[in-house]
């Protein structure tokens, strides 16, 4: 028997999943044998398929199943004048506030408040009184500046990029010349993203070191309203085919003293976190901002032409920016439950299947070798379809286990029987059914 979700799960969630990722290799610490660095996460065996999961899920749903939009890889590093021009250099800041003891520094924006909205200072553990003695908020740039080439001065210096979408601004033209592609239509990128953030922590959901899954989708300008409200629908809709339930989700329309200098709407989708509702995705309403900032600062003219109406015009931009960590922690946290089989409590991820790291895993009963040989051969089969886990050692329930931990949808067990029926078993992750499957029609039922 299989218990009820809800009634069986664990008090702290996320330290469930913080071991667990730990523990069976999703993610580790990095420098982890260097005592760590702090807020940056390295990807293990299962983790980093997880998340390619995630990646590929996104890349399929906004560029292989439509017509209007293409992809791209740009360039991590990016020189002071597109900052300049995009406003990050001013204006990409977070108010930061310093005590004056113990010189522990706060985002003031993410202070607990008093009854009348006033920042409460946190306790100091250097000050007898334990109060926090908090300096004036200064703006903290959040960009991460280095160098590039030999010689450390300002002609030299370089950003790594905050977000991936200035790098689809720049190529706006490239992909207008080179592909048949005409507003509406769009470009998405998936990549890395850094920010300097005073406070990050809740494990992958902020981090320093980051990827984004961006688009930046180009409209003529009196269509924005009507694409803004389809793509909200459409990520919707992603995230929740993909396994997470609609009371896990929600949209959240920005305030007016929330929205960005450039942007007349966004709205944030939000995850039920065990700490409560946080930012999953962005999507924006960025206007003709970005294409006109571009455009004025590098002289160049960044418009579209449209030859059927003979117009020429700088198009609006709807723009679905989502956190590729902060997805694959949802989705963990989605999936996670606690229940009991047979009277035996198990841990299972019930991934959705697209997710899992692995579809199957292949397990012969034990290690005689005609049913190892047996394995072999339909590991063989599986292989080139998709990732598969081989696993031949401890009792059957035992792996069984093992593999709902990780969240393998699909166990199938090579037996004796199988030497002589060519069937093997079949058993379901989340209902815990078995059934018999000749292992001629295993790659259909497995591409089903
Ligand atoms: P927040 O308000 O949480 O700082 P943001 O509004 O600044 O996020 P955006 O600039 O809209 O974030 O970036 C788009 C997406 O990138 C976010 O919805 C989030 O999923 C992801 N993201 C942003 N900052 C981080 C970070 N420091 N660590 C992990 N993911 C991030």
């Amino acid at each position: 028997m299989i218990m009820a979700d809800e009634e069986n799960q664990p008090k702290d969630k996320m330290e469930a999943i913080v071991n667990l990722c730990k523990r069976r290799g999703f993610v580790f610490q990095s420098s982890d044998i260097y005592g760590g660095f702090r807020s940056t996460w390295d990807f293990g065996p299962l983790g980093v398929l997880l998340k390619k999961n995630v990646k590929d899920a996104w890349f399929k749903a906004m560029v292989q199943d439509r017509d209007d939009v293409v992809g791209l890889d740009s360039a991590i590093l990016m020189p002071p004048a597109v900052w300049e021009a995009s406003g990050h250099l001013a204006g990409f800041t977070d108010p930061l506030v310093e005590c004056s003891v113990c010189h522990q520094r706060y985002r003031q924006d993410q202070l607990e408040v008093d009854s009348d909205g006033n920042p409460l200072a946190p306790k100091c553990p250097q000050d007898k009184k334990n109060v926090c003695q908090l300096g004036e908020a200064k703006n903290f740039n959040l960009m991460f500046k280095t160098f590039v080439g030999p010689v450390e001065d300002s002609a030299n210096v370089a950003y790594l990029r905050p977000e991936t979408a200035q790098g689809i601004f720049l190529n706006f033209v490239n992909i207008l010349n080179t592909t048949r592609m005409k507003p509406p239509f769009g470009i998405a990128q998936i990549g890395k993203s850094f920010r300097n953030e005073i406070t990050p922590g809740n494990f992958i959901f902020r981090t320093r070191e980051f990827e984004q899954m961006e688009m930046e989708f180009f409209v003529p300008p009196d269509q924005g309203p009507q694409w803004y409200e389809y793509w909200k629908n459409e990520r919707m809709k992603w995230y929740q085919n993909l396994g997470i339930s609609s009371d896990e989700i929600r949209l959240r329309d920005h305030e007016q003293d929330e929205l960005s200098h450039y942007s007349t709407g966004t709205s944030d989708i939000e995850f039920m976190y065990p700490w409560g509702w946080g930012e999953l995705e962005g999507v924006a309403q960025r206007t003709d901002f970005d294409l006109k900032a571009h455009s004025q600062h590098s002289g160049l003219d960044l418009s579209y032409y449209d030859q059927q109406t003979n117009e020429r015009y700088v198009p609006y931009v709807v723009e679905p920016a989502a956190g590729c960590d902060r997805a694959t922690l949802a989705f963990l946290l989605s999936a996670y439950c606690e229940d009991e089989v047979n009277g035996e409590s198990r841990t299972v991820l019930k991934l959705h299947k697209d997710l899992a790291p692995y579809k199957a895993a292949v397990l012969p009963l034990s290690k005689k070798e005609e049913l190892v040989s047996t394995t072999k051969k339909i590991a063989d089969i599986l292989r080139p379809l998709m990732h598969i886990d081989v696993d031949v050692t401890q009792s059957i329930g035992k792996r069984y286990r093992r593999q709902d931990e990780i969240g393998t949808p699909t166990c199938i067990t090579i037996d004796f029987d199988t030497l002589e029926d060519n069937a093997v078993t079949v058993r379901d992750r989340d209902t815990t059914k078995q059934e018999r499957i000749p292992i001629s029609n295993l790659e259909n039922f497995m591409c089903a």
